[in-house]
């Protein structure tokens, strides 16, 4: 169960992942916790009459073509984007959206879907929510509230029987390696790097919160769902712009030299070994251990 905040986050986080795991015959459940109602129009092709009056059903048909590209089930939460605040003082959240709605209430939305779903690993956003959105920093509370309540019967008993996660991991987007691996092999060929800003950019956050790469404990190898990745992304047209970052660098170059995606385990109910190359390591035996003392 891959939880985001908005539609697209999966598509831009851990997506990859998702639409291996669910090649190989796993159920795999995406998870958004808001509408993206508040999502203002990132791609210029799609600024266009007709798109911001329906932006709620835009964004649903949107994240179902997206969810088909990954191969993946998805579910809405339900609640209402919080928006990027901006400003100096920032503006006060509006009211009932997200990032203002109670935890104990948010948690129980979501313990009742890990309860019906029931899976063995989710992934979430870590404390500083991957970047400053208050959705994304909720996203990570929520989250790691329901790990811990959804096997609990004491808790939110009337939604539904309990069931234990086994493993919680936090998505690693932005790694400045990754990036630099990249301009290093476009410095080799004298080509401009189109990523230079993104990579001025990530260089301020390591700065500040130091180098992702540091947290990870697991790569997954999952080149070979790039292009699905590319196709979700595309899918959420209004907030990508097919111009953009995302798709500078070719992707015969990524899978060849940055064919992974980068997890934190942050919880485990599972003995495992770090580094991890599979979400799912230790899950299998811990099930087998279960069978044979149930
Ligand atoms: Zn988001």
């Amino acid at each position: 169960m891959a939880v985001h905040a908005h539609p697209d986050d999966e598509s831009s986080k851990g997506a990859a992942t998702t639409a291996k795991y669910a090649a190989e015959g796993n159920d795999v459940m995406v998870v958004s916790l808001t509408g993206g109602e508040r999502g203002s129009i990132l791609n210029p092709a799609m600024d266009v009459p007709g798109i911001l009056d329906r932006i709620e059903d835009v964004r649903r048909e949107e994240m179902a073509a997206a969810a088909k590209a990954l191969g993946v089930q998805h579910r809405w939460l339900g609640f209402v984007d919080s928006g990027l605040p901006e400003g100096d003082p920032l503006p006060p959240l509006p009211e009932g959206s997200f990032a203002t709605v109670e935890l104990e209430e948010a948690t129980e939305a979501l313990v009742r879907l890990v309860r019906e779903f029931r899976p063995h690993v989710m992934t979430t956003y870590d404390e500083n929510g991957g970047y400053p959105h208050p959705d994304h920093i909720m996203c990570h509370k929520v989250s790691m509230a329901a790990f811990e309540a959804a096997g609990d019967p004491q808790r939110y008993p009337d939604a539904g029987e309990p069931w234990t996660p086994l493993k919680l991991y936090y998505n690693h987007g932005f790694s400045l390696q990754r990036v630099e691996t990249f301009a290093e092999e476009y410095s080799r060929t004298g080509e401009p790097f189109p990523m230079q800003d993104w990579m001025e950019n990530i260089r301020r956050r390591v700065a500040e919160h130091g180098d992702v790469m540091s947290r990870v404990t697991t790569q997954i190898d999952c080149g070979k769902y790039f292009p699905q990745r590319d196709e979700a992304l595309r899918a959420h047209a209004t907030q990508i712009d097919p111009n953009g970052m995302f798709f500078a660098i070719p992707l015969e170059m990524q899978q060849r030299l940055w064919p992974t995606e980068e997890f934190e385990l942050a919880k485990t109910r599972v003995r495992t070994a770090i580094p991890e190359t599979d979400l799912f390591a230790g899950v299998l035996e811990a099930a087998e251990v279960q069978d044979v003392t149930r």
